[in-house]
């Protein structure tokens, strides 16, 4: 599979990229020639992907694997390395080397240390260090970070916070990026940077306790926001809610084309808009507790634009126009009336954008 694709040009007042320009502080020369890797490795195994960039960050190619199950470390390093062999063709380089490769991993990662601490559910990753491996193994300097820090930097380098108007007045360009996917993951990054926080777990907003005994989250506590507002979890709990409402399960029928089990977080949105009462119900419940969850992170770190992604973002204003309006009502004014809520520009294709803007870094 080939494609070409743009995701905007640099904003160098936004980004922490510069293209152009003279020395780094690193000391180093740009360097205008060659190319960056972007790997992306999701937590479920539905994504494993590879991209080869240009430095302005435009994807000359990519290709993608998924599996059916949880990823062990070995079999996810075989098809990198499947892909990579796919992917890095002398034709394909023939402007230039690969300078740098970046990943983006759907798991826990100490981004300082280069290690991924945890993929939920998976084989052989607890505190595997990713990138001396694939630095090695490449022979090329790697960087690796958690999936929604490195689509947050995406957002901002490429996105939906890197118009000129992003940050209009700000005297700090802090934005989040909230992942809605299967899980929840949030990224910040204030001036173009990442912020990690003392051990790289800043933004696992999906852990944050919203309902006391609600319902179950992945990890293995109660009332969490992921538990509520993931993608899976809105779909859980159609699916399981419809079962006393036979209308509603008519309807889901319907538009699932009979496959009930694959109902997506955007198709609940839509039948709630339709008037469906049960998915009504879960999806106020989606506004209730992600608005208290931004709601107490705004008051923290005073963002100028929240990013929504995931799939459950894909309900585009269905979810970003109640949403913005919820913390209208829950924020002091100060806080809020300058803050945009906003569907992310890159979609699907966030988290391996991510990787490559990751390598992009500081070149
Ligand atoms: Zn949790």
């Amino acid at each position: 599979m080939s494609m070409q694709h743009t995701f905007g040009t640099f904003n160098r007042d936004s980004g922490s990229l510069t293209l152009q320009g003279t020395a780094r502080t690193t000391g180093k020369l740009l360097a205008t020639q060659g190319y960056v890797v972007g790997i992306e490795i999701s937590g479920s195994g539905a994504r494993q992907s590879v991209a080869l960039a240009d430095l302005e960050g435009k994807i000359l190619y990519r290709t993608r694997r998924p599996l059916e199950h949880v990823p062990d470390t070995e079999t996810v390093l075989k098809l990198i390395d499947e892909m990579l062999a796919e992917t890095l063709t002398p034709e394909r380089l023939s402007d230039g080397r690969v300078l740098r490769v970046g990943v983006a991993v759907g798991g826990l990662v100490d981004a300082s240390q280069g290690i991924v601490r945890t993929l939920h559910h998976a084989h052989g990753w607890n505190d595997f260090p990713l990138q001396d491996y694939l630095a090695k193994r490449l022979d090329r300097p790697c960087i690796i970070d958690n999936n929604a820090n490195a689509a947050a930097l995406a957002e901002v380098v490429f996105g939906a916070a890197s118009g000129p108007d992003s940050f209009q007045h700000a005297s700090e360009r802090v934005a989040l990026y909230v992942g809605l996917g299967r899980g929840i993951g949030g990224g910040l990054v204030v001036n173009g940077k990442i912020y990690h926080g003392a051990s790289s777990t800043a933004g696992e907003i999906g852990h944050m306790l919203v309902k006391e005994q609600g319902p179950k989250c992945s990890c293995g506590s109660y009332g969490h926001l992921e538990g509520i507002a993931s993608a899976q979890a809105i779909s859980r709990a159609m699916i399981g809610l419809s079962v006393e409402y036979p209308e509603t399960e008519a309807a889901i029928r319907r538009v699932t084309g009979a496959r009930a089990e694959r109902i997506t977080a955007e198709q609940v949105f839509r039948m709630a808009a339709a008037g469906d009462a049960v998915a009504r119900g879960i999806i106020q419940e989606v506004y209730t507790y992600l608005g208290i969850a931004l709601a107490n992170i705004v008051h923290l770190v005073n963002p100028g634009v929240i990013i929504l992604g995931g799939q459950v973002a894909q309900a585009g204003e269905l979810l970003t126009r109640p949403l913005q309006e919820r913390l209208q009502d829950l924020c002091l004014k100060a806080a809020s009336q300058s803050l945009r809520v906003s569907q992310g520009a890159l979609g699907a294709e966030a988290n391996l954008v991510g990787a490559v803007t990751l390598a992009l870094q500081d070149i």
